[in-house]
């Protein structure tokens, strides 16, 4: 019996889902996130060990055969995995977030029957597009990937325990809050 819960947080890109879980960790510094394995690249500013474990495609296939991951998926041509130990000892000590999509999550839930999903979802589509828009970052057609990957990810809030909606931050950070308390 492990002694924390485990929220499993997903949402389509753009959502806002990062800036909820930072505001969750910073009001509750006793919950762990939990990192990643990815084969992508880092990005500017990301950490090895903090953003991700940013490792090889060989090294995460040695860890797939050896049952290294509670989870994991390809997107957009990249490997990423939650590694099952580093949960598991962060559960022995208390409540875990993982913020993972939403294929993950549903693989989660099917190996972990206790873990919450929480979908994090946007007020209507119009506000998501405008959000994946006004990341100015991205030309047209990442943006139509994203919308329909958003629109793929929402289609499986029927299977989530909680939705809530970012139409407020601070309302958003209190939900969940909420859950973890529980
Ligand atoms: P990004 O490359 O933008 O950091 O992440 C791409 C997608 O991978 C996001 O939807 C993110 O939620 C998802 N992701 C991150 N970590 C994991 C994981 O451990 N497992 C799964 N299945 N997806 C993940």
């Amino acid at each position: 019996m492990s002694k924390g819960k485990l929220l499993v947080i997903s949402g389509p890109s753009g959502v806002g889902k990062g800036t909820i879980v930072q505001r969750v960790l910073a009001a509750r510094p006793d919950c762990a996130l939990s990192v990643s394995c990815t084969t992508r690249a880092p990005r500017e500013g990301e950490k090895d060990g903090i953003s991700y474990f940013f490792i090889t495609r060989e090294k995460f296939t040695q860890m797939i055969e050896r049952g290294g991951f509670l989870e994991y998926s390809e997107h957009f041509s990249n490997l990423y995995g939650t590694p099952r130990f580093f949960v598991e000892e962060k559960l022995n000590k208390g409540d875990v977030i993982l913020e993972i999509e939403v294929d993950g999550a549903l693989n989660v839930k099917k190996a972990y029957k206790e873990a919450i999903l929480v979908m994090i979802a946007p007020p209507d589509r119009q506000t998501l597009i405008s959000r994946l828009r006004g990341r100015g970052t991205e030309d047209e057609d990442v943006i139509k990937k994203r919308v329909e990957r958003a629109d793929y990810e929402l289609s499986k809030t029927p299977y989530y325990d909680y939705v809530i909606i970012n139409d407020d931050l601070d309302e958003a950070v209190g939900e969940v809050i909420k859950i973890l308390e529980k």
